[in-house]
């Protein structure tokens, strides 16, 4: 949490138009950070099956939903983070009130909500039934369950071997990636998923969102003077994914990175493409 305060500051420094959200973004893994510390959730037991399906079919270990929650602690991060947005803007500060008066009324079954892994359909549908804003409804209710996620997926670390995963997508979980990274000298490829936080080896030419690998239709650009920040194209369906060099930066909090480089999202979607999972914090 250290380090990431001090490149949080570092950050500030060299791009000040993003202060405010990398403040917000601190604030929130601090409560995530403390509500993870003495988190309850249940073990996962895999069945014998579920491997076999992982290694012949390609199938992820586990859906979304099958992650088990400390429902009580995502509950109370939820009242936190609700507190932090109340200061983060005024939009934000404007959608809390309409929360709390909502979970005040008790029309919103929040426990229920979240015990349902924070489906994004069920969040959806209660935000419209409210009239809330459902980006920020829904960064809430999986920022709330982010650390009970992430438990999940360190148990169940050791059943895989992510360097021979190779797929476009999570084979923990099975959802999409929001990153790339480079890593080592030699710039070996991973994924980080947009759900668990797991990361996975992948080829250096590769869209994960279409399983292209032509060299013709796979092109980058990286930021002016910012070798750690790349922009991967991809021509075959117009999606781009961003990627992390490592060898260009000491190691950091890959998502701190994403927010400080936003200039580069908007580069990519001048050019014409488009970010299949975008950055939850700016969306
Ligand atoms: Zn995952
Ligand atoms: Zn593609």
């Amino acid at each position: 949490m250290e380090k990431s305060r001090d490149r949080i500051q570092q950050l500030k420094k060299k791009r000040p138009k993003y202060g405010e959200i990398l403040e917000f973004y601190q604030k929130v893994k601090e409560a995530q950070a403390q509500a993870k510390a003495s988190l309850i959730i249940d073990p996962i037991t895999l069945k014998k099956e579920w491997k076999e399906l992982l290694s012949k079919e390609g199938f992820s270990l586990i859906q979304k939903e099958d992650f088990p929650l400390d429902v009580e602690a995502s509950a109370k991060l939820f009242q936190t983070l609700c507190k932090i947005g109340k200061d983060a803007n005024p939009h934000m500060a404007e959608q809390v009130e309409k929360i709390e008066e909502a979970l005040n009324n008790k029309k919103i079954d929040l426990k229920n909500l979240l015990k349902e892994g924070g489906k994004e359909q069920r969040v959806e549908q209660v935000a419209n039934e409210l009239g809330l804003d459902g980006k920020v409804f829904s960064f809430l209710i999986q920022n709330s369950i982010k650390p009970s996620i992430e438990a999940g997926m360190e148990q169940l670390r050791s059943e895989l071997d992510p360097e021979t995963w190779l797929k476009g997508y999570c084979p923990v979980c099975g959802s999409l990636p929001s990153l790339s990274l480079l890593k080592e000298e030699v710039g070996k490829r991973y994924l980080l998923c947009s759900y668990c936080g797991y990361q996975w080896r992948i080829d250096r030419l590769f869209c994960p969102y279409c399983n292209n690998q032509e060299q013709g239709s796979l092109q980058y650009f990286y930021g002016e003077r910012e070798e750690a920040y790349r922009i991967d194209l991809c021509d075959k369906c117009h999606q781009y994914i961003k990627t992390i060099d490592y060898r260009n930066l000491e190691e950091s909090d890959p998502f701190l990175e994403d927010i400080a480089t936003l200039h580069l999202d908007l580069l990519a979607s001048q050019k014409g493409y488009k970010r299949p999972i975008p950055n939850p914090w700016t969306s």
